[in-house]
């Protein structure tokens, strides 16, 4: 799964390229007001497929770890999940729930890690 994946990243990168350079190509043999626009879109071209490619074919060998707090309330059964932010403890108070009004808390922290595929 893996390897095809990627040879299908790099086929699309490679395909993206490929289309850059033909743009460049046209810009520079047609002598236009519109080959400055075309070769902004091979430039635009060649950072996508750049793109793609690191981010597509790199990252997912690094599982990202993302810690998440669980906020709930004291009053109601409200419940939500937010990206941990710094200076969150179990049990903080965090205010008025948003559904009761209520206080709000901290339940828990926890993290978890995403395998990108
Ligand atoms: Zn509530």
């Amino acid at each position: 799964m893996e390897a095809n994946r990627r040879s299908k990243i790099s086929i699309i990168s490679m395909i993206l390229t490929m289309g850059a350079f033909i743009l460049f190509l046209i810009a520079t043999v047609i002598n236009h007001s519109y080959s400055q626009i075309i070769m902004f879109g091979g430039l635009a071209l060649l950072l996508a497929s750049w793109a793609i490619f690191f981010f597509g074919y790199k990252q997912p060998q690094i599982p990202i770890e993302r810690v998440l707090t669980i906020i709930g309330c004291k009053n109601c059964d409200y419940k939500e999940e937010r990206q941990f932010m710094e200076g969150d403890y179990i049990f903080k108070e965090l205010g008025p729930c948003k559904k009761c009004s209520g206080l709000s808390y901290i339940m828990g922290i926890y993290s978890v890690t995403i395998k990108k595929e």
